[in-house]
C-alpha cells in the first residue's frame, strides 16, 4: 500500500533516521504500558489490566506493522480507546507516521482530545520516546476568518449591518486570541453574525488574502501537518476523502493509517458525504453568495452594468429550476393530481421520498440556461477579473454551476447505474401542501447504494484501516460489514465484555405481545398497558426505546395523564431536539421515564444509577420505505440474495445490540432490558438477534424489583 496521496515526508530527515522497532519490540511497549503496575496505571487510580485490552493493543499494532486491515469488535469496558491509541501513538511517533483516529460522535472526540490522548502523550514521554504531537481537526466552519470579520466592518460604513458592536469588540480583541475556534473567542458571537465571518472555503483568498500568514484556519492546517496522531470524526474523515477525489488533496496532510471507532456507522456516513442533491434552495445560495461579493472584493466585477446582465438570467434560472422540480415533483408525488398519502406517509419532520425508478429527461432549457450562466461568468474571467482572489472567486462560481448542472442530469437520467439509488423528496410543511411554489419543497438526491463500489478503490487500496466498535460483528463475525465495505481480505478480533452481564442484567420478552403488524391498533394498545406495567415494577429511570417517531408521539400521549397522576415525569425526545437538555433532565429525575427514537439508540451514557431499566419497544429493523434502504434492499434482490437475512436482519442485530448496551456502562451497573416484540422469541429472526446479545439471565416482570433501586418497593407498597 502506499501512503494517502502523500509525494513527500512531512518529517524532519533526523526523525526519519531513527530505526524503528521490530514487532516484538512494540509488543514489549505496549506491556510495559497496559501491565499491572505498568505505566498507564500510575495515571488511573484503580487500574486493572485487562487482557483483552493488551490483545487488541498487539492485534492493532501488527495490523499497522504489516499493513494489513483489522475488524475488532470489543465489548463495553474493555477500554478500547487505549487499545488503539497507544499503538497508533508508539508506531506513529517511532516511524514518522501519521494515524488518524475518526469516531462518530462528537462526545466520543472530544473525550479522546481532551482526556485520553494527553493521557496517551504523559505516558510515552515517560518512556522517553519524545513529544507526541496531535490535534483536534475541526472544519474551516468552526473558526473566524480574519477577511470576513474585517470585510464586515467596512461594509458597515456603507450600510447598516447586524451585530455591529460585537464585530467590533471582536477586531479588537483578536490578536489576542490563540485557536480562532468559536469556543476560544473572548466573547460569544450570535449564529447571524458568525455565518458572516466564519471561514468558508468559497468565500477564502489563500495565499492572497492579508491574513493567510496569521489565519487560524492555515495555523490549524500547520499543526495538523506536523501531527502524529489527528483526532476526527467520520463526517469530517468523508468530506476530506470527497475532497482529494475531486480536488487531489484534503484538509489532512497525508496520513498512513485509519482507525475508524465507532466504525458500525461509516457506510451511512460514506453514503451521504458522496451523495448529490438538487434542490431550489441551492439557486438562493448561489444568487445570495454572489451578491454578498459584489458588496465587498467583487464589487469591480459585478459593476452595475453587469449586475444588469445578470438580472434576466437570474430570474431565468430560477424559474426554471422550480419549473424542473415542479414537474418531477407533480409525476412523482401526485400523479393522480393530489397525493396518495396512505400509500407511504412520511413520518413527522421527514420528508416523503420516493424512488426514481425510470431515468426522466433533463429539462433542455434548463441544461440551456445552466450553460448561458456558466459561459456568463467564464466571460467575466476573461474581462473583468482583476486579480487573484478575483479570479478564483469566478473559477469558484463556474464550478457550482457546472456541478448543479450534472448533478441534475446525474439524478434526472438516473446515472451511475445500480450502484446508486436515485430518489424525489417532498418536505411536506404544514399548510402548504399544494401551494404554487410547489417545487421549492422538492429535492432530488442521489446516493451511492453500495459503499463496496467506491471504498475499496478510493480507501483501502491505499491505507490500511483498523474498524472497531462495540458492535461489529453479527453471527460471531465479519461478513456482513466487511461485505457492505467491500473490505475482502483483513484481520478478526473478537472480545466480549468484561463486565457481569449473566450476574447484572435481567431480560424480560413479552412472549404473549401481538405482532406489532397485527390487525387495528392490538399492538399499540399493548404498548399502552405494557408499559405501565413495566414502569410500576422499573419505578422509574427507565428509557423506552421507539423506532418511529409517529408511534412514540402517540404512546406518549397516551401514556401522559397516567404518567402525571403517579409523578413520573414523561420526557419525550423531538425530531432533531436538543438530546442533551434531555438527558439532564432525566438524570435530574430518578423516577422519570424518557421516551427515544433514533439517536437515542446509540451513544448515551446514563451510568450506575442513572439508568436502571431499558425497554426495546419493537426489533429496530431499518424502514424499507426509506429510499436509501429500499435501494438496498432491491440491490441484494437483483444479485440473487435475500435482503431480509441478509441485510434487515443484521442490520437488527447490531441496532438491538446498541439499544440492549445503553443500560450497562460500567462493571458495577446492574438492570434490566425489556423487549416488547414477541417475535424475538417466536421468530428465527428474531431468536438470532437475540443470541447476538451478551449472555444474561432471562425472567418476567415480577423480577425487575430485584435489578433496580429501592424507590420500587416503597411504591409496591404503597
Ligand atoms: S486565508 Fe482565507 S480563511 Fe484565512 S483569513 Fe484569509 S480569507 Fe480568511
Amino acid at each position: 500500500m502506499r501512503r494517502m496521496f502523500r509525494d513527500e515526508h512531512p518529517w524532519d530527515a533526523e526523525e526519519e533516521a531513527v530505526t524503528a522497532p521490530d514487532l516484538d519490540a512494540y509488543e514489549r511497549q505496549l506491556e510495559a504500558v497496559f501491565s499491572p503496575g505498568g505505566l498507564l496505571g500510575r495515571y488511573i487510580d484503580g487500574y486493572e489490566q485487562r487482557e483483552d485490552q493488551l490483545r487488541l493493543a498487539k492485534a492493532i499494532m501488527a495490523s499497522m506493522k504489516q499493513e494489513t486491515h483489522l475488524l475488532a469488535e470489543a465489548g463495553t469496558g474493555i477500554g478500547k480507546s487505549f487499545a488503539y491509541l497507544f499503538p497508533a501513538a508508539l508506531w506513529a511517533l517511532q516511524e514518522g507516521k501519521v494515524v488518524i483516529v475518526s469516531t462518530n460522535t462528537i462526545p466520543l472526540q472530544s473525550q479522546l482530545a481532551e482526556k485520553d490522548v494527553p493521557l496517551v502523550a504523559k505516558v510515552i514521554a515517560d518512556l522517553q520516546l519524545g513529544s507526541l504531537r496531535y490535534e483536534l481537526a475541526k472544519g474551516r466552519g468552526n473558526y473566524v476568518c480574519k477577511r470576513r470579520l474585517e470585510a464586515h466592518l467596512l461594509k458597515a460604513q456603507q450600510e447598516e449591518v447586524s451585530h455591529l458592536d460585537i464585530a467590533r469588540r471582536l477586531w479588537e480583541l483578536i490578536d489576542d486570541v490563540r485557536e480562532g475556534d468559536r469556543p476560544s473567542l473572548p466573547l460569544s458571537v450570535p449564529n447571524e453574525l458568525w455565518t458572516l465571518i466564519a471561514g468558508d472555503a468559497d468565500d477564502c483568498h489563500g495565499s492572497d488574502s492579508p491574513y493567510f500568514d496569521h489565519c487560524f484556519i492555515q495555523q490549524a492546517r500547520r499543526r495538523l501537518s506536523s501531527s502524529h496522531l489527528i483526532i476526527t470524526n467520520h463526517a469530517m474523515f468523508f468530506s476530506d476523502l470527497v475532497m482529494r477525489q475531486r480536488e487531489g488533496s484534503g484538509i489532512f496532510p497525508p496520513y498512513d493509517y485509519v482507525i475508524f471507532d465507532e466504525a458500525h456507522r461509516i457506510e451511512d456516513v460514506f453514503s451521504s458525504f458522496f451523495a448529490r442533491q438538487v434542490a431550489f434552495g441551492q439557486v438562493e445560495t448561489l444568487f445570495r453568495m454572489i451578491r454578498h461579493r459584489w458588496q465587498t472584493w467583487m464589487e469591480t466585477v459585478f459593476d452595475a452594468e453587469t449586475q444588469e446582465l445578470l438580472s434576466p438570467l437570474e430570474q431565468k434560472v430560477r424559474q426554471q429550476m422550480l419549473d424542473a422540480l415542479d414537474k418531477v415533483g407533480r409525476a412523482v408525488f401526485l400523479p393522480a393530481g393530489r397525493p396518495d398519502w396512505q400509500a407511504e406517509p412520511p413520518e413527522a419532520g421527514q420528508p416523503w421520498s420516493v424512488l426514481l425508478k425510470e431515468p426522466l429527461a433533463m429539462p433542455e432549457r434548463m441544461e440551456e440556461t445552466l450553460g448561458d450562466l456558466e459561459r456568463f461568468f467564464r466571460q467575466l474571467l476573461e474581462t473583468k477579473a482583476q486579480d487573484e482572489p478575483q479570479r478564483r472567486g469566478l473559477e469558484r462560481l463556474i464550478q457550482r454551476v457546472a456541478d448543479m448542472r450534472d448533478d441534475v442530469r446525474f439524478i434526472l437520467r438516473q446515472e451511475g447505474g445500480g450502484d446508486w439509488a436515485h430518489w424525489a423528496e417532498w418536505h411536506v410543511g404544514a399548510g402548504e401542501q399544494l401551494a404554487d411554489f410547489f417545487g421549492q419543497n422538492i429535492s432530488l438526491v442521489a446516493q451511492p447504494i453500495n459503499a463496496r463500489a467506491i471504498l475499496p478503490e478510493a480507501l483501502f487500496k491505499h491505507v490500511p484501516v483498523t474498524l472497531v466498535s462495540a458492535t461489529l460483528a453479527t453471527d460471531g463475525d465479519f461478513s456482513f460489514i466487511a461485505g457492505r465495505l467491500g473490505l475482502e481480505r483483513y484481520d478478526s478480533f473478537i472480545a466480549p465484555s468484561p463486565f457481569p452481564y449473566e450476574r447484572n442484567v435481567l431480560v424480560v420478552v413479552s412472549e404473549y405481545a401481538p405482532f406489532p403488524n397485527a390487525p387495528g391498533d392490538a399492538y399499540e394498545q399493548f404498548l399502552f398497558s405494557g408499559l405501565r406495567r413495566v414502569l410500576r415494577k422499573s419505578g422509574g429511570r427507565t428509557l423506552v426505546l421507539f423506532t418511529s417517531y409517529r408511534q412514540m408521539h402517540s404512546i406518549a400521549e397516551k401514556l401522559a395523564p397516567w404518567c402525571a397522576e403517579q409523578g413520573r415525569p414523561l420526557f419525550v425526545q423531538e425530531a432533531g431536539g436538543e438530546r442533551e437538555r434531555l438527558l439532564e433532565q432525566f438524570r435530574r429525575h430518578p423516577s422519570s421515564v424518557l421516551f427515544g427514537a433514533e439517536s437515542f439508540w446509540e451513544g448515551i451514557d446514563l451510568p450506575g444509577d442513572e439508568l436502571e431499566c431499558v425497554v426495546i419497544t419493537k426489533i429496530p429493523f431499518a424502514n424499507p420505505s426509506q429510499p436509501l434502504i429500499r435501494a438496498r434492499l432491491d440491490w441484494i434482490e437483483r444479485s440473487g440474495g435475500n435482503s431480509f437475512d441478509e441485510y434487515m436482519v443484521p442490520l437488527a442485530i447490531l441496532k438491538t445490540k446498541q439499544g440492549f448496551g445503553r443500560l450497562i456502562r460500567r462493571a458495577t451497573d446492574r438492570g434490566a432490558v425489556v423487549f416488547m416484540d414477541s417475535r424475538l422469541v417466536k421468530k428465527r429472526y428474531g431468536r438470532r438477534i437475540l443470541s447476538g446479545l451478551p449472555p444474561f439471565r432471562r425472567g418476567t416482570l415480577q423480577d425487575i424489583p430485584d435489578y433496580v433501586k429501592g424507590q420500587v418497593e416503597q411504591e409496591e407498597k404503597g
